[in-house]
């Protein structure tokens, strides 16, 4: 079957149209901020997992959207990081206008599978995804020093080396998780031949490194963590980013914005993150918006660019998460 939903329908039990749920390793606050004052001109949410369930009550993925669209969050990137959560988010962006999709596996995921013997076929799922309407960018692929010992780098250099293949092959963005792996990262873009379009999600690069992606005309995408206080290296970074080369995410449920650091995280609160750059840059937030709307449109192509399959969302009706006993609008 060409278009399976997998998980829309039902997803965790009680969790809406989520296909996995957060852990909860440390105690906070489980409640959803309050809505930020609306944008005059709106942006886009670059990189998002709607598909992980998060607080008390967790908002199902259409009405994450509906939220972001009232504050001036016209649409999201929706990164999977999996096989499934790839499935999922090349899914759903062609049920959901205000979604497009990004797929790879992610370098945490990537020594697991090669281990059990699985990732070449993994990547092959990826691949194949690749190639789906709605579906704009591979990612999030990179390299993780942090999270993953040593023995598991050859690994992700193998997978970050296939992801580079496959969006350059299908001419797709492609989004970076670089976390304690910036040299690496560069020699690995510079030795394969980086993609047309390559973003850095999550930005967590210092100023220097700020200088060296803009030479090679890389993207530069920062999240909530660039309010944070201890955030003095990212805002230099934030500073030295020429303005044509930002694009502004959430990585929600992770990394809120200040004042609400902790708290379940979600696009509707992009906005608190590009009040805090455009407060930094002093500079207006309106313009601001204007510019890393037109990036995110070089970047990823128009969300209205393919539209969505309205005969198989019809098709579908019994499984749209909105009349699903879980819908969570309901
Ligand atoms: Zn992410």
């Amino acid at each position: 079957m060409p278009h399976e939903l997998p998980g829309l329908s039902g997803g965790v039990d009680g969790y809406g149209s989520a296909i996995r749920r957060r852990e909860n390793t440390t105690r906070r606050d489980l409640s959803y901020p309050p809505l930020p004052e609306p944008l005059t001109i709106s942006v886009y949410d670059n990189h998002t997992h709607l598909e992980i369930a998060d607080g008390e009550h967790p908002l199902s993925y259409r009405e994450q959207l509906d939220r972001a669209s009232s504050v001036g969050v016209r649409g999201v990137i929706q990164v999977g990081g999996d096989v499934e959560t790839s499935r999922w988010s090349a899914a759903a962006a062609l049920i959901e206008p205000r979604m497009l999709a990004a797929v790879a596996i992610h370098p945490n995921e990537a020594p697991a599978l090669e281990e059990a013997g699985t990732l070449d076929d993994a990547l092959a799922v990826i691949h194949e995804l690749a190639g789906q309407p709605r579906v704009v960018a591979i990612g999030e692929t990179g390299l993780d020093f942090f999270r993953t010992p040593e023995e598991g780098r050859a690994a992700q250099f193998r997978s970050f080396e296939a992801h580079i293949r496959i969006a350059k092959e299908h001419n797709l963005a492609m989004q970076i998780h670089d976390r304690d792996a910036h040299e690496a990262v560069i020699e690995t873009l510079l030795r394969v031949g980086a993609p047309e379009r390559t973003v850095f999600h999550c930005f967590s690069g210092d100023a220097d490194m700020a200088r060296l992606c803009a030479a090679q005309g890389w993207y530069m995408s920062f999240a909530g963590n660039v309010t944070f206080k201890n955030a003095g290296n990212l805002r230099e970074a934030l500073s030295a980013a020429p303005r044509n080369l930002l694009l502004v995410e959430t990585d929600a449920p992770f990394l809120t914005p200040l004042p609400y650091r902790g708290r379940p995280n979600a696009p509707y609160l992009l906005p608190n993150t590009l009040r805090g750059m455009a407060a930094h840059l002093e500079t207006d937030v309106s313009l601001l918006a204007a510019q890393i709307t037109a990036n995110t449109e070089l970047v990823y192509g128009r969300w209205d660019a393919e539209p969505v399959t309205a005969a198989f969302a019809d098709q579908n009706e019994d499984q749209n998460p909105d009349r699903a006993p879980l819908g969570g609008l309901a």
